[in-house]
């Protein structure tokens, strides 16, 4: 349950807002239908903490500060449909460093006293809801490098769901070759 003492969270990276764009522009050509996602919303979800006290944030910003995890380049290029007709642009391989990074949030979550969502983890940026059909297959290819990870406070307003970051911390500067 949700009242004034708790904030619903999720740790997420964010689309950069030049991806975004392009991504939505490409988005919109395709006839998906259903409820597209603002591009000021479109994220991919990294750990889905729930409702927690407000007097777990520092405890959660923390864990956060603690993470040691190496940038990535992530390459989103194919289009899944999940349960309820959401869209979403996915990897054809998930960054180990993707992986990593969301591993080792579920670890100090749950070392926290956090139940997590006992799914395996599905890197996902969701595009649509309740899109009016199944879409699976190639999609055009949008790519950037995750510098950072968020802690992102979901709120509904009345003009639909707004994120509001509580917190950043950047990623390890990984060698390029
Ligand atoms: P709304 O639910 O208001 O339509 P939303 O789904 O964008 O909007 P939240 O439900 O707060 O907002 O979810 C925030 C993010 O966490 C989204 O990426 C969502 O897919 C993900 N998420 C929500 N619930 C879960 C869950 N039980 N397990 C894993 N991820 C979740
Ligand atoms: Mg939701």
């Amino acid at each position: 349950m949700t009242n004034e003492d708790t904030l619903r969270l999720f740790f997420a990276l964010p689309c950069p807002p030049e991806q975004a764009a392009a991504i939505c522009e490409w988005r919109d050509k395709q006839g998906l239908g259903g409820r597209p996602v603002p591009a000021a919303n479109l994220h991919m979800t990294l750990a889905f903490l729930g409702a927690q006290p407000e007097s777990d944030l520092e405890a959660i910003r923390q864990l956060a500060a603690d993470i040691d995890s190496p940038d990535f380049e992530l390459v989103l290029n194919r289009l899944i449909t999940l349960s309820k007709g959401f869209v979403c642009l996915a990897p054809t391989e998930a960054p180990p460093a993707l992986l990593h990074l969301a591993a080792s949030l579920a670890e100090r979550l749950v070392a926290l006293g956090l139940a997590l969502d006992s799914r395996p983890y599905l890197p996902h940026m969701t595009l649509t809801r309740q899109a009016a059909r199944m879409i699976q297959g190639a999609a055009a290819s949008f790519s950037w490098k995750a510098e950072r990870f968020v802690l992102y406070q979901s709120q509904n307003t009345p003009d639909g769901v707004r994120y509001r970051e509580l917190g950043s911390w950047p990623l390890r500067a990984s060698e390029t070759t």
